[in-house]
């Protein structure tokens, strides 16, 4: 039997060329592939700066950094995602807190967010730092999030690990229009893939030249950020500590590849949504729904379980999915259900009722370019069909 993951790379010839020119070539990292890369997406997503890095948890941390995260400060982010939106803030000494997510389009709820921040006012608590995370490649609604800024003061990171490809209104996700800094993955599982990698986007100079020196140990080569003038063209300084967080010239030679096909992949991912739009009505799921400020890039398929109306529960649909060869899977756990978050604050899950709520009832269906019909057809039977005298419907 065939199995199906839930997420899969899309690797044609083209991209195998692009990383066997850079092996037969005079770099394997910090060459011309790199900067090229980075080129490409800022005039892809309109923004002015995009630096790359070896993992989307490398440019996490290195925006928080960049914004001057530290001991003392607050991050607030979405519990519906994975672990790295949450660990960036401590990695820079800072606390974490969580805030619900909206019903419908599972991301951050922009209305707990407002009520959560009037209360932090009040008690001299508010955040540094918001990390709205847009889940399964639909953006948030940036522009409400942007107005809260307005009087709250915070900075915004957007977590669009899922969401390269996606517009947001007119825009495409990484413009930063409503934001400081937005972040992309390239991890295999996600649209558009350079094995590990990430990207850091941004309009200001300032954040573009701190997360240029901190991927490349805090080192500068710019006089004018040195301490004294340079002792001569071999003069660098160490100005802060930074780590070793660059992206390699095969890496980026497979990203520019890969960004050549991101809007196929897309409309690939689009039609499979269709699909499943259409074979999957009548059941008693929830299907995705799309807001109407966004069109989601489509990292994920999220269906919910009506348990009402089931004679099986979530668990039950996803072990039948598994034992069909269907690897389905489930995004995500809220981190605050993570041990080491439990230890460290101790959350109250009642205070997140929507994330448990939705936690109880998703799975992610299969969702990669080069799914067929019949995958599809075949993920449905699973779902339907009985066993044995199980009938789930
Ligand atoms: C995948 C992912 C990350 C981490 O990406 P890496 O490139 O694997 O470090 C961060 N946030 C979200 C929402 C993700 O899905």
């Amino acid at each position: 039997m065939k199995q199906i993951p839930y997420g899969r790379h899309s690797i044609e010839q083209s991209d195998i060329d692009s990383v066997l020119e850079v092996l037969n070539s005079d770099f394997l990292t910090q060459g011309p592939q790199v900067p090229a890369f980075e080129k490409a997406i800022s005039e892809y997503v309109s923004c002015e700066y995009a630096i790359a890095v070896n993992s989307a948890t490398s440019a996490l941390h290195l925006a928080c950094l960049s914004l001057g995260v530290g001991s003392g400060d607050i991050v607030w982010t979405s519990p519906i995602s994975f672990v790295a939106s949450a660990n960036c803030a401590i990695y820079c000494g800072a606390d974490v807190d969580f805030v619900d997510i909206d019903p419908l389009s599972y991301n951050m709820s922009v209305d707990r967010l407002s009520e959560k921040l009037e209360k932090a006012k009040k008690e001299n608590k508010l955040p540094k730092v918001i990390i709205p995370v847009h889940l399964a490649g639909q953006s948030c609604d940036m522009k409400a999030i942007f107005e809260l800024r307005k009087t709250f003061g915070f900075h915004i990171i957007e977590d669009a690990s899922h969401a390269i490809g996606g517009d947001y209104l007119d825009q495409k996700v990484g413009s930063c229009q409503y934001s400081d800094i937005t972040v992309f993955s390239f991890h295999p599982v996600k649209i558009i893939t350079t094995g590990e990698g990430g990207m850091c986007t941004t309009n200001n100079l300032e954040i573009a030249n701190s997360i240029y020196r901190l991927r490349s140990h805090g080192i500068t080569r710019n006089p004018k950020e040195m301490t004294e003038a340079p002792d001569g063209s071999w003069y660098y300084q160490q100005i802060e500590l930074g780590y070793n967080y660059r992206m390699n010239d095969i890496q980026a030679a497979l990203g520019l590849s890969q960004l050549k096909r991101l809007d196929q992949i897309v409309q690939k991912r689009h039609k499979i949504k269709n699909n499943y739009n259409k074979i999957l009505a009548g059941l008693p799921l929830i299907l995705p729904l799309e807001m109407d400020y966004a069109r989601s890039s489509l990292h994920l398929y999220l269906v919910q379980i009506k348990p009402k109306e089931m004679k099986a529960g979530r668990k039950e649909v996803f072990e039948r999915l598994r034992q069909s060869g269907i690897l389905v899977n489930v995004h995500y756990i809220p981190i605050y259900h993570q041990p080491y978050y439990q230890k460290k604050y101790n959350y109250r899950y009642s205070d997140f009722p929507e994330a448990e709520k939705y936690y109880s009832h998703v799975i992610s269906l299969p969702i990669y370019p080069e799914l067929t019909l019949e995958d599809q057809d075949r993920i449905k039977e699973a779902i339907v069909k009985p066993i044995g005298h199980q009938v789930i419907f």
